[in-house]
């Protein structure tokens, strides 16, 4: 079984480096998929309300027998939730079949609405209680964090922010460092759409270590310190995945890899105006 390094927060817990994710995974799909993964050795596992899927994933952590302390488990508060987040987490607690979070998380800011500081506290108050270990945010800008420093809140521990090479959002990245924040990539692989596979410098580092060009992404996230849960539902990408282990990029791969940032264009989710509610 794979040692998959963890990645120190500031609340003093720990999170395994490498997961997996379970966005757009069919609920009829998601028990074997979270099954595979959890074979082929994932020990962290990324949900959300609103992927539709918790129960399932629920489902397969309880059949896996593998013992509740063992995997890292985080879900997110939708948007439309802010104002109700003690019912919220209730619901996908209750789903997922746990008596505890290893991480919770507010999904988008949803600056319209204008309630993630208040939304922020009962975070607080959850982790006060024993519901969930850590909380952290997503999709939060600087200008999100910010706030809930201003309003006296604790930090967070984690901001899960889009970052592949592509799309970088160094803006981001730099105040989480100086901050403490630890930083989740979503879409690491850049959902496999934007054609990061068949760059140079991907596919010349692939060529050098014998490995996949999705190996070659993958690994470059590890070496900036983020923390990341590639989604797939065929085992053998999720043992492809999970082998980035034994090799390392040298600092002109880095170089070359970080090189690749197009911004906007290479964006591939949601921006935070299209997900503002
Ligand atoms: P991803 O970057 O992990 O890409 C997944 C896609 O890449 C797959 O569907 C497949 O097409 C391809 N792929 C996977 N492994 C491959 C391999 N070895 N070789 C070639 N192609 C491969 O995309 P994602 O699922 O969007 O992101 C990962 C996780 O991040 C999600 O499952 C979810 O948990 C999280 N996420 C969070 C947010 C958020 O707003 N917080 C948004 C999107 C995703």
């Amino acid at each position: 079984m794979v040692t998959i390094p963890q990645i120190k927060l500031h609340d003093g817990n720990s999170i395994p480096q490498l997961g997996f994710g379970v966005f757009r995974v069919d609920p009829q799909e998601t028990k074997r998929v979270v099954l595979d993964a959890l074979e082929v050795g994932y020990r962290h596992l990324d949900t959300a309300a609103i992927y539709g899927n918790e129960r399932e994933v629920g489902q397969a952590i309880a059949e896996s027998g593998i013992p509740r302390e063992e995997i890292f488990l985080t879900t997110k508060l939708w948007n439309t939730r802010h104002a109700d987040a003690p019912v919220a987490i209730a619901e996908s607690m209750e789903k997922l079949g746990v008596d505890y979070l290893d991480l919770y998380l507010i999904h988008w800011p949803a600056q319209v609405q204008n309630l993630y500081v208040e939304a922020w506290k009962d975070l607080e108050g959850f982790k006060e209680a024993g519901l969930v270990r850590s909380i952290g945010v997503s999709n939060f800008h600087p200008e999100h964090l910010k706030r809930l420093k201003d309003a006296g809140c604790q930090t967070p521990v984690i901001d899960q922010v889009e970052i592949h090479p592509a799309f970088q959002q160094k803006f981001i990245t730099d105040y989480c460092r100086d901050e403490g924040i630890a930083i989740e990539a979503w879409s690491p692989l850049g959902q496999g759409g934007y054609p990061l596979f068949e760059t140079a410098p991907v596919v010349e580092a692939a060529k050098s270590h014998e490995k996949t060009p999705a190996q070659v992404v993958l690994r470059w996230h590890l070496e900036k310190g983020y923390i990341i849960f590639p989604k797939s539902t065929h085992k053998e990408r999720m043992k492809e995945n999970i082998d980035i282990f034994d090799f390392t990029l040298s600092e002109q791969e880095m170089a070359a890899i970080d090189a690749m940032e197009i911004g906007e264009a290479g964006r591939q989710g949601a921006s935070i105006e299209e997900r503002g509610v």
